[in-house]
């Protein structure tokens, strides 16, 4: 599906110039890929499988201009750079353990034009054990990076008391968070809800799971192996 008319199907809007950023992004993206492994997702599924699945969140991150936004487990740059490219009213912080990733991704973003973007090499549980960086986040998004209970814990800590983390899942996303509930409630989270949405063009169904951060992480999350 063309990225335009998928990004309307998601109820979003970008201008041509933000379609061309992320388009450009792909080609680079799909340039890299041939020499260093960044994904494993075909070229012709980039648009639906990189582009859009990572939109769906912008449909729960709130409107307000100016939020701080951090990746974590961006890897390639998902889903953040193309959050990045349409919300350029926010800066975008892109966090990944391994080195080559972010800087590709956020050197990438920034030669496309996303001038909003900036790259951390770090892990996130490490992250949220410094004063910079611990509940600074308005907003903290991630894909496919751990199961709910370890996702949680290296994505609240970072998140600040009245932000959000954002995660975006495929199926069988209510079994891996039976059970969390205390540790949720150590972190700081309050009651998730779900966004359920199909990806356009596709019979692909999303899960976007919405966390508000209600007060303070203890002190002693995330736990650093
Ligand atoms: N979010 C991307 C990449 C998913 S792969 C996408 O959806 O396409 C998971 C990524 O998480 C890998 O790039 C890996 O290096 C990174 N990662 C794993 N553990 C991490 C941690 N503790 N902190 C930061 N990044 C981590």
């Amino acid at each position: 599906m063309e990225l335009q008319q998928g990004i309307e199907a998601l109820g979003l809007s970008a201008s041509d110039e933000q379609v061309d950023a992320m388009l450009t992004y792909l080609e680079y993206l799909d340039r890299t890929n041939q020499s260093f492994n960044l994904t494993r997702i075909p070229r012709s599924d980039f648009v639906r499988l990189h582009l859009l699945d990572s939109l769906v969140a912008l449909q729960v991150i709130p409107k307000g201009a100016g939020l701080s936004i951090i990746d974590i487990g961006t890897g390639a740059g998902f889903p953040g750079i193309p959050i990045a490219a349409l919300r350029p009213d926010c800066h975008v912080t892109l966090l990944d353990s391994t080195a080559k990733k972010v800087r590709f991704a956020s050197d990438t973003g920034r030669s496309c034009g996303l001038a909003n973007l900036s790259g951390i090499h770090g892990r996130a549980e490490m992250l949220a054990h410094t004063a910079e960086h611990r509940e600074h986040y308005d907003v903290v998004t991630s894909r496919a990076v751990a199961g709910f209970p370890v996702l949680i814990e290296w994505m609240l800590p970072l998140v600040r008391v009245g932000g959000v983390a954002v995660a975006l899942k495929g199926s069988g996303y209510e079994d891996e968070m039976a059970g969390t509930e205390g540790l949720l409630r150590d972190l700081g989270g309050g009651a998730p809800s779900v966004h359920a949405c199909v990806l356009p063009g596709s019979d692909i169904e999303r899960h976007v799971i919405v966390i508000p951060k209600v007060r303070q992480t203890s002190k002693q999350l995330p736990r650093v192996k």
